[in-house]
């Protein structure tokens, strides 16, 4: 039975046991209090390597057990006392504290603290946690650089330093203050980066933070999950919202309504909702406190409807979300690929539905191209829907 504090994610899982991968009996055990019985694929890679203390680059999607895989590690070798020497940089609020509550419960054994730092909740609180001398900090990059420039929080005894899901930092712009960061750490530590993805900025970033990193690379071969059904919905830009509407009429499960800006998902939050639909919405608009509640109620069922950016999108982590809505078309490929990843975890199935306006039709092709696949075209009750006809492919064409 899985600890309640943590998230209850089906995951797949090797056939391999914890105690294969040189942890201790202390570590075992809470290990085995969490109620998890054996290493998903990523934590069987990276957990041994971290023991050894190298370096180390990880490629891992959020949902296949990353958090573990160097929270363990961690907390094998650090013990309690002796000021902060490990830095878990994240790039959302919600991340952290989830990171947080990995680190109390396989830290319990070494009598490990975290203190979590982010922004949108106040500083008392945290000032109070930093006084409690913690073991571990993590923070999202903007309140940990607060911190460090009132000289609130003390860094140059970290030994540990953990960048968690870099792409999305650099994503959400952060990239300067990690660098800022990074720069008042003592140079002689460890450095774990894990990231979705790899290339370009990314490894400009890795070249300039780790030395001579052990990369590991479990990604599957198939950029999104296997069982996600694709259906592309291709209309006019008016007819986007009855769309959207007669989806959520037709697929009665737990939904996830992706919009691209922070005033588009709380228009679409209100006109749900006064339509009697049990919605509910996360933005980065939206106080901590707030998101927290959102989040409560589409995991507890309460509401079945979540409509998101892509930023408060990305650290959602609610087992069962049985469809995805691209309201807009995602400005990536990486952003659909993340989007997706909401449903269908594990072994489960679940459907991402695209609306889309032949103005998207670009950013379609590019999505097919990356998942190898052509995305089916679906029609939906009472919703003409547009005909991919010579003239748009022409005007396609010309803007390209
Ligand atoms: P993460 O990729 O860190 O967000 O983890 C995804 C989910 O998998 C979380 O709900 C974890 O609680 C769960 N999880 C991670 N590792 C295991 C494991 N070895 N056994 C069972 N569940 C796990």
């Amino acid at each position: 039975m899985l600890d309640d504090r943590l998230p209850h994610h089906p995951v797949s899982t090797t056939q391999q046991s914890f105690a294969d991968l040189g942890l201790s009996p202390d570590i075992l055990e809470s290990i085995k209090a969490v109620g998890f019985e054996h290493p998903t694929p990523i934590q069987a890679a990276v957990i041994p390597a971290a023991l050894e203390k190298r370096d180390l680059i990880a490629l891992a999607q959020t949902g296949s057990g990353k958090t573990a895989a160097f929270v363990i590690p961690l907390v094998e070798k650090l013990r309690h006392g002796g000021g902060v020497r490990a830095l878990i940089v994240s790039p959302t609020r919600e991340i952290a504290l989830q990171t947080q509550a990995f680190i109390e419960l396989f830290g319990k054994n070494h009598d490990l603290t975290a203190a979590c730092l982010i922004g949108g909740v106040k500083m008392k609180p945290q000032l109070d946690a930093l006084r409690a001398k913690p073991d571990i900090i993590v923070a999202t990059p903007g309140r940990l650089l607060d911190h460090i420039e009132r000289k609130t929080v003390k860094v140059d005894a970290v030994e540990e330093l953990v960048l968690d899901e870099a792409d999305h930092m650099l994503d959400l712009g952060f990239l300067p203050q990690v660098r800022k960061i990074v720069a008042r750490l003592p140079r002689d530590r460890r450095t774990m980066m894990f990231s979705a993805t790899m290339g370009g900025a990314i490894e400009d970033l890795a070249r300039t933070l780790v030395r001579d990193p052990i990369r590991i690379d479990i990604t599957p071969k198939g950029r999104t999950a296997v069982g996600i059904q694709h259906r592309l919905y291709i209309v006019s830009p008016e007819n986007k919202r009855p769309a959207l509407i007669a989806l959520l009429h037709q697929e009665l499960g737990t939904t996830l309504v992706f919009a691209r800006r922070k005033v588009d998902a709380e228009w679409l939050y209100h006109i749900l909702e006064r339509q009697g639909h049990p919605v509910t919405r996360i933005h980065s608009d939206r106080s901590q406190g707030r998101r927290v509640e959102a989040l409560d109620d589409f995991r507890a069922g309460s509401h079945r409807i979540l409509v998101a950016t892509d930023i408060a999108g990305r650290g959602i982590d609610v087992p069962g979300i049985e469809h995805v809505i691209n309201f807009d078309i995602p400005e990536s490929v990486d952003d659909y690929v993340h989007r997706a990843g909401r449903t269908a975890r594990a072994d489960r199935e679940g459907i991402v539905s695209t609306i889309a306006t032949w103005e998207n039709l670009m950013m379609v092709r590019e999505i097919e191209k990356s998942i190898g696949q052509e995305l089916p075209r679906c029609t939906v009750p009472g919703v003409e829907p547009w005909v991919e006809g010579k003239r748009e492919a022409a005007k396609v064409r010309r803007r390209l």
